[in-house]
């Protein structure tokens, strides 16, 4: 989906999953992501984690990691695995008191319309299988295109670009 509003500016999307529920996605967050879009041709994938919190039944991301030394990105594909993600939520969690929490994960895609690789969509059924909570996944293509989905234990869904409300 491409965003009718520029880059830096709050996005509340109908959220799949949860009856009744919205995505409010800070401009803020998205523009920091999309300045990791891969943009050149060798550029590697980028990824980090999404903060936020659960407002049941709306998710409202704050924040987000990004990528450091310890990350294994090669140009298609991003293995989270520097300690620096875990410990942003882990601080963040403890300051706000519990209440900003690990939504879900973004990364990038070296194309310009991007979609869910068979790589993503196990990486991401493994999250969903030890949570009860509906977790957001963001893919950021190369211009300015995003897919965006949610989901559970139950399965997943991508969130109906129609469906983006003006907050
Ligand atoms: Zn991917």
């Amino acid at each position: 989906m491409v965003f009718a509003k520029p880059i830096g500016q709050d996005v509340v999307l109908v959220n799949p999953v949860n009856t009744g529920g919205l995505i409010l996605l800070e401009g803020e967050v998205l523009g920091a992501i999309a300045r990791h879009r891969q943009r050149s041709k060798i550029a590697p994938e980028q990824g980090g984690v999404l903060l936020g919190y659960r407002r049941d039944p709306h998710l409202h991301v704050v924040s987000a990691s990004f990528p450091a030394r310890g990350d294994h990105a090669t140009r298609i594909s991003f293995k989270r695995e520097d300690p620096s993600h875990a410990a942003k939520a882990l601080r963040m969690w403890k300051n706000t008191d519990r209440k900003i929490d690990y939504l879900g994960e973004w990364h990038t895609h070296p194309e310009m319309h991007p979609n869910p690789s068979s790589i993503d969509k196990h990486a991401w059924a493994a999250i969903r299988a030890v949570t009860h909570e509906v977790m957001l996944f963001v893919i950021a293509g190369t211009d300015e295109d995003w897919w965006i989905g949610c989901g559970d234990h139950n399965g997943i869904a991508q969130v109906d670009p129609k469906l983006v409300t003006a907050p």
